[in-house]
């Protein structure tokens, strides 16, 4: 019998084998502590197969864990060129794989194994009595559809969000048609020059959204186009510029981040591809044979686009149906931990910067139970791999007892104070200045703060992700509240 059919072990249950969730395994087993690792996919990494073809904008000094890097190290293992930037693929292959493999860790990753509900052993939600020092009960279902229970003395959640992306529809709803429209989805991050290059190849492509995802996209498309007579494409955006992500170029810290905005400006400015501005959504017509039909209005214009094939890069949410048992402490807006959510609300921040933070500020009030890496930002689109790594090495000293080390955090990523939250002006031609200058809201270290002078840390974008940057201002539905908190005070905008 296994140690994950032999529940009375009680383990700690790590949700998800991707770089933050088998990273939380290598700092358990450092730390002598038996980790459970149930991963919905075939294999670790899983999500990040289904990117395989990106190239990520991090280079592996960014990407390992240090934790996994010494367990990886001690049986032989050679970490990769330190400035090469790993495509997704080469991160499974060359980092998560072997790390899954190791002896210490593979008998402990379960894949094929989706985790469908978390709750405190014996009892519900409702039930205060008793509860505190109560183990969990995770239940999870095969691929086969056989149903096991593992009790565990605590949970990380590290499943990631790429399985649940935001809906197409305006209001954050799917739009009607749309899960009727699901063949002629693409999800957000095709192989348009690989594996699904028939899928676009001669046809009208529309892209949705405004990230690095979209950006990748037309990119793609635009080298499709060159060498496939035919292919169109259509990028819509729901705000009034797409300054958000043509921002960064020399301003990002990341470098080859950055170039992609400025790449696609360029596309924009040559014609190659047709952007509408402030678009949305109504409904999806799909045909029997035939294109599909995105009706829309663009500002109060009504727009119908025949496409053949959507790709949906509108960012990704996380799924807390599977939490619904556990007594969680998420923002009502971002849906990251309250404490967390401050620091990285899409509405005021633009960068990347992130206050180094651990166990005690992603603690829930069920004691033991954590979400952690990109679950952890919730709906917040800025997360990156070393943050992750930073927080399970605070959650696992936790768990372990060790207070002192779960409590020094520190994230390391290099200073930069180029993150602003100010107000953008784009020009005609696309080029984004900061408004005024601004010393980043909610970046400084003690948290959310307007105005402080301390440099926010982390890898600036130089992308406008605060929605407060984009400039375009929302329908005035309500008197807004006296300003008071960060940044309080602006007009709200998408
Ligand atoms: C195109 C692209 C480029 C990126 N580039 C960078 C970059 O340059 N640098 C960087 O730091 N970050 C980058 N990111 C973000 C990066 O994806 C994350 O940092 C990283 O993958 C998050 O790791 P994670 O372990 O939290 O989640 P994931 O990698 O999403 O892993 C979650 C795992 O959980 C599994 N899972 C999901 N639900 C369940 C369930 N119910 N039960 C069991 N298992 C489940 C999934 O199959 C998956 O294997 C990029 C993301 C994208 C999409």
């Amino acid at each position: 019998m296994s140690e994950y059919e032999q529940s009375s072990a009680e383990p700690v249950v790590v949700i998800g084998a991707g770089p933050v969730g088998l990273a939380a395994a290598a700092h358990l087993v450092e730390r002598g502590i038996t980790p459970v690792v149930l991963e919905a996919g075939f294999g670790p990494g899983a999500a990040i197969r289904e990117w395989g073809h990106v190239r990520v904008f991090s280079p592996w000094r960014f990407n390992i864990d240090a934790a996994a890097r010494r367990l990886l190290e001690a049986e032989g293992w050679s970490a990769p060129n330190a400035a090469h930037l790993p495509t997704g693929d080469e991160l499974v292959d060359d980092y998560l794989k072997p790390l899954a493999e190791l002896p210490r860790l593979a008998p402990h990753v379960h894949f094929d194994t989706r985790v469908v509900a978390v709750a405190r052993h014996g009892i519900d939600k409702t039930r205060t009595v008793g509860r505190d020092g109560r183990p969990y009960l995770v239940r999870t279902r095969t691929g086969a559809g056989e149903y096991r229970d593992v009790v565990a003395r605590a949970v990380i959640d590290a499943s990631g969000t790429w399985g649940k992306s935001n809906p197409l529809g305006a209001h954050g709803l799917p739009a009607p048609g749309e899960a009727e429209a699901s063949s002629y989805m693409a999800g957000a991050l095709p192989d348009i020059l690989g594996a699904d290059r028939e899928r676009f190849a001669g046809r009208h492509a529309l892209v949705v959204g405004m990230g690095h995802s979209a950006a990748n996209a037309l990119l793609a498309l635009a080298d499709l186009a060159e060498v496939a007579p035919g292919t169109r494409i259509t990028w819509v955006v729901r705000g009034r510029s797409a300054a958000r992500l043509y921002g960064g170029g020399d301003a990002d810290a990341l470098p080859e981040r950055g170039k992609l905005g400025t790449r696609v400006k360029q596309l924009v400015a040559d014609g190659r591809l047709t952007l509408i501005k402030n678009f949305t959504i109504d409904r999806f017509e799909p045909a029997t044979d035939g294109p599909l039909a995105v009706v829309g209005r663009s500002g109060d214009e009504p727009v119908k686009l025949d496409v053949d094939v959507v790709v949906a890069a509108t960012g990704f949410r996380p799924d807390v149906d599977m939490l619904r048992e556990v007594r969680l402490d998420l923002d009502p807006a971002v849906e990251a931990p309250s404490q967390l959510a401050p620091l990285i609300d899409p509405n005021f921040h633009s960068c990347g910067t992130v206050p180094p933070h651990g166990e005690r500020v992603l603690a829930h009030p069920d004691e033991g139970f954590y979400v952690a890496g990109m679950k952890s930002y919730g709906r917040a689109p800025t997360f990156l791999m070393a943050t992750g790594y930073e927080q399970v090495r605070s959650i696992v000293a936790a768990i372990a007892g060790d207070r002192e080390a779960a409590d020094e955090v520190h994230l390391e990523l290099p200073e930069t104070g180029v993150c602003s939250s100010s107000p953008t002006v784009e020009d005609a031609d696309g080029n984004v200045t900061f408004a005024e200058a601004s010393g980043g809201c909610g970046t400084g270290d003690e948290g959310s703060s307007c105005g402080t002078a301390a440099a926010p840390r982390g890898l600036t974008t130089g992308v406008l992700h605060g929605y407060s940057g984009e400039g375009a201002t929302l329908p005035v539905v309500q008197e807004a509240a006296p300003a008071g908190g960060c940044c309080g005070g602006e007009p709200a905008t998408v």
